[in-house]
């Protein structure tokens, strides 16, 4: 790592670390926090076992002054993060594992794989109570709904990140990081699937979508609304999503090594078929459209969309507005093109569907199911 990050890293941190201690009354006077609901939870220290997962981001970034824009994303160690958010001791035994270094515009199936065996070996162990994720912002709507997907216990999993990196001037992460360990140590976080908190707010995998490219209130759960909200580590919970995941997902990456080539192509005016047929001769499997309002392209796109499906690829009609549900039949034909609906999922959120149905089956029927459901 760059001499210039190291030292404003170890500047801000330092800082933060000794703000918090000072801010820290010797002996605390809180009364002692309620018994977890699953007692095998609860290590000797009392306090609930969260295992802090980092993948990198922002929230791992460092800029070279506390008010430069520019960074280099996960450049600080979990180690790091958590000594820079001394309270986390208050909320739970917290340990840390550095899953991958990488801002999440580098994400990938290798590392989703890695991390999605990993959440689920660590939630097997009686002793972990739930799990926090740091994760950069870009494709945090991905992972979280993968994760909300592949992993398979009730017990919490929360994906956090920032805007600002960590030695920015008002940087976002530690707040985050503290509100995310108190979610996964939080006995009534289970059972409502992968969440992510960013800015106070609770969302599900299913929902959050990132809406903003630099403010700090930039997720959304849009529609669907949040699973909660959370103050300075006390939570306040809204409802439970209702769409399938974790524990009743049939969705496995049990020695999966790879996961099949989805593609997203984004419609617009004048939309050519070639990018279609490219994506195609490249190896995609599967292909999601970004379509213009619900679901729709050009009709040489569409005539391309034949071929394609003729070929044995799986096409599904997802939308690039950002908001309502795709469902099947209506500006299209999907019984007689052999093309899925969406329904509430976003392109992004539609690819990562498609890449684990496809590690089950091809028939579209089968595949418009899980859209239904998931
Ligand atoms: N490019 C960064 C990332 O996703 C942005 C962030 O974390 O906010 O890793």
């Amino acid at each position: 790592m760059n001499r210039r990050y190291v030292s404003a890293i170890t500047a801000a941190l330092l800082v933060a670390a000794a703000v918090a201690s000072a801010a820290t009354p010797a002996k605390s006077t809180k009364p002692a926090a309620k018994p977890a609901a699953a007692s095998t939870a609860k290590p000797a220290t009392g306090k609930p076992k969260v295992i802090i997962v980092a993948t990198g981001g922002t929230i791992a970034g460092a800029a070279a002054s506390q008010t430069e824009a520019g960074y280099q994303s996960g450049a600080v160690g979990v180690d790091l993060l958590i000594q820079a958010v001394p309270q986390l001791k208050d909320l739970a035994d917290v340990t840390g594992e550095q899953i991958a270094s990488i801002g999440s515009q580098d994400m990938n199936d290798a590392v989703w794989l890695k991390l999605g065996k990993r959440v689920n070996e660590l939630l097997a162990r009686p002793d972990v109570a739930g799990v926090a994720i740091t994760h950069g912002t870009d494709t945090m709507e991905e992972t979280s709904y993968f994760l909300n997907l592949v992993v398979h216990s009730d017990k919490p999993v929360v994906l956090t990140g920032s805007m600002r990196p960590s030695t920015a001037m008002s940087a976002d992460g530690p707040l985050n990081i503290y509100n995310a360990v108190a979610i996964a140590a939080d006995p009534k976080a289970r059972g409502r699937g992968v969440l992510v908190t960013v800015d106070d707010d609770i969302h599900s995998g299913h929902d959050i979508v990132k809406t903003h490219t630099t403010d700090v209130g930039t997720m959304s759960s849009g529609e669907a609304g949040l699973v909660g909200a959370t103050l300075f580590g006390k939570n306040t919970w809204f409802r439970t999503p209702s769409a399938v995941h974790t524990k009743a997902s049939e969705f496995s990456i049990d020695g999966v090594s790879t996961l099949p080539r989805v593609d997203i192509i984004y419609a617009h005016a004048n939309m050519s078929p070639d990018i279609i047929t490219a994506a195609v001769q490249n190896g995609a499997k599967g292909l999601v459209i970004a379509g213009v309002g619900d679901g729709n392209m050009t009709a040489p796109a569409v005539e391309a969309l034949k071929g394609a499906i003729a070929q044995g690829v799986v096409v599904v009609r997802s939308s690039r507005t950002n908001g309502g549900i795709i469902r099947r039949n209506i500006e299209l034909n999907d019984d007689q093109l052999g093309t899925v609906a969406s329904m509430e999922l976003n392109p992004a959120k539609a690819r990562v569907l498609l890449q684990l149905a496809l590690l089950k089956t091809k028939d579209p029927k089968t595949i418009q199911g899980y859209y239904d459901r998931y």
